[in-house]
């Protein structure tokens, strides 16, 4: 037995093992690392500011931490810039090397767009209004103040990071995918097939690592980028537009409290308790 596969043993524990991931995960160890450059990049800006969780096995509540970065998408100014969503969803896609798959089982998914009756089940459907018919609402992860997903893995693979970012280690995910059935946003993926298959090589962004078959992602609230200052990707693309608005919920004075302040939103499923960090204006 070589030394990857005793580490992961130890980690898993051999009933995860022979549960929905094994043979994925084996995969996985067998196929190597990312780009050397790539991967220490990403831990140095995503994953160092978090601090790597030390102690094994399922965490319980997510700890409160001193920042709480999130997000208010109006969807209002979406809807009258029409493609600014589909900007955002290339520029995630691009910058994160998301892998592409003409099917919808592989699909990879970070940032998407749905329906509204599908974005806020636990909200009224009857008589909605023309614009609410007609357009899509943009979601991806909530970035929960007590995750779920967080709460089910077994390895700490996905952890609360300092700034309260719900952050993903690739290099430590078994692909037991409990934090897929834990997540009840579907704001997570599972690489059922190689994403480096649905990547065009040629074209990928060297900065940010790819992916191994048998590992969940999902949207990061691209926790390299704003570990070194810089705004989320997406929040980036819509310029001056304000159909984004980022910050920390914990800093009063921040122009997303003092956004939240003036204006009426909502959250996705607000009565599961899991305390999205993101806010919605429709
Ligand atoms: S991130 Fe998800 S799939 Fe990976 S180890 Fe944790 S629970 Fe399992
Ligand atoms: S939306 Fe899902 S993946 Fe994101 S933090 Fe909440 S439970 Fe976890
Ligand atoms: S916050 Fe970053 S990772 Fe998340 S959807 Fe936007 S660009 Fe993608």
């Amino acid at each position: 037995m070589d030394k990857k596969r005793r580490e992961f043993l130890k980690i898993a524990g051999i009933s995860t093992l022979a549960g929905l991931g094994g043979t994925a995960v084996i995969d996985r160890l067998a196929t190597g690392a990312s780009p050397a450059r790539a991967r220490a990049a990403y831990e140095i800006n995503s994953l160092s500011p978090a601090g790597q969780p030390k102690e094994k096995g399922p965490a319980k509540a997510a700890a409160k931490t001193s920042q709480r970065l999130g997000l208010v998408i109006d969807m209002r100014k979406f809807n009258a810039n029409p493609g600014l969503a589909e900007k955002c969803i290339k520029t995630c896609d691009f910058l994160h090397n998301i892998p592409h798959f003409n099917n919808k089982k592989d699909e990879v998914k970070w940032v998407w767009l749905t329906g509204y009756e599908n974005a806020f089940q636990e909200h009224s459907h009857y008589y909605r209004n023309e614009t609410l018919e007609k357009n899509q609402v943009l979601l991806l992860c909530n970035q929960c103040d007590d995750p779920p997903c967080v709460r089910a893995c077994p390895t700490k693979a996905t952890f609360k990071a300092k700034n309260g970012i719900v952050a993903q280690d690739y290099h430590r995910c078994i692909g037991c995918r409990f934090c897929m059935a834990a997540c009840p946003y579907g704001s997570r993926s599972f690489n059922w097939r190689d994403p480096r298959g649905g990547l065009d090589m040629k074209h990928i962004n060297p900065e940010y690592p790819t992916r191994m078959r048998g590992v969940v992602e999902k949207c990061t609230m691209c926790v390299e980028r704003v570990g070194i200052g810089k705004l989320p990707a997406c929040v980036e693309a819509t310029g001056d537009t304000k159909a984004m608005i980022f910050g920390d919920l914990n800093d009063a004075n921040s122009e997303i409290r003092k956004f939240l302040k003036e204006n009426y939103t909502i959250q996705r499923k607000p009565s599961l308790g899991t305390h999205p960090s993101v806010f919605y204006i429709v």
